[in-house]
């Protein structure tokens, strides 16, 4: 059995640069199967949920990642949120009228661009907006990097659609220090590492164990290697939080729909689950109330 679905985190020792990989399967089919993407979408879906994984893990607070893609072309829209736990989950939306997409990222978007929002449970909000305007989506977050924490980071990002579907990646970076990031020699054995991480190959990384990836890789290298995080698909919705999202419409409006409808529907964009609520929870919603007494769906 092969060691997918985890992230796996390492430290060079003496040369001051962190690096992970993560190789999804069961997470990534997941979101596969959640709604009938073409190929090039299910492509972005795969890197997007496996740089979301990398960036999660180097976060120093419990809280969320968004790494959000959005614009005017054939890809309009696509999201995948990851937290300090490796829970991940997406979505995409995109011009259903058109055909054929094209194969290559950068065709996917006019006028694109990536919004990476951090999301500390306890904490200020950090938002940061990148252009779209490199041909990969790893250029894209190295770019990211360069502009917000200037930090030298390097990152690889693979996605495999015919079965069994297959995500992962790399991340390098050179970790904040006091010597600061300018130091040539740092530069150099950080260039040195990137360069070995790159000779891996997609078949290579999907088809060996993460051990025997790592030492093929990194087997001349002093590694510290961390004991590895399990990565899961799993959407943090809920009928309270719906609920939540109706206390801002009015209530005519509400029983309306209702009086229409039968109940207000919401759908979870990321994992499609309905949550539906009668004239009783509108009262209690709108009380304030709502969640406090009814357990019952
Ligand atoms: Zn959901």
């Amino acid at each position: 059995m092969q060691s997918f679905d985890q992230l796996h985190r390492y430290l060079f020792q003496g040369a001051n640069v962190r690096g992970e990989m993560v190789r999804l399967q069961e997470s990534y089919q997941a979101i596969l199967d959640s709604y009938p993407y073409p190929q090039a979408i299910q492509k972005v879906l795969g890197e997007l949920m496996a740089v979301t994984s990398l960036l999660t893990a180097t976060l120093k607070f419990e809280g969320d990642i968004s790494v959000q893609l959005q614009s005017e072309g054939v890809l309009k829209y696509a999201v995948v949120n990851g937290n300090n736990q490796q829970q991940l989950r997406g979505v995409a939306r995109w011009d259903e009228s058109v055909e054929t997409l094209p194969e290559h990222f950068s065709e996917l978007f006019e006028k694109g661009y990536m919004v990476i929002t951090l999301s500390p449970k306890d904490g200020e909000r950090f938002q940061g907006v990148v252009a779209l305007d490199k041909p990969t989506l790893a250029e894209c977050i190295e770019g990211y990097f360069a502009r917000s924490e200037q930090l030298p980071t390097r990152v690889f990002l693979y996605a495999k659609q015919d079965a069994p579907a297959m995500a992962g990646g790399f991340l390098l970076q050179i970790l904040p220090g006091s010597a600061e990031t300018t130091d040539p020699e740092e530069l150099e054995s950080f260039e040195h590492l990137a360069q070995l991480t790159e000779t891996m190959t997609q078949d290579e990384l999907f088809a060996l164990p993460a051990e025997d990836v790592l030492y093929r890789l990194y087997h001349q290298e002093d590694v510290e290697l961390f004991e590895p995080q399990s990565v899961v698909f799993k959407c943090t919705c809920s009928r309270e939080r719906s609920a939540g999202a109706l206390v801002g419409i009015d209530k005519e409006e509400l029983m309306q729909m209702i009086a229409e409808e039968g109940a207000v529907k919401m759908n979870c964009q990321f994992c499609h689950t309905e949550y539906s609520f009668d004239a009783i929870d509108v009262e209690s919603i709108h009380a304030g109330t709502f969640g406090s007494s009814s357990a019952a769906q």
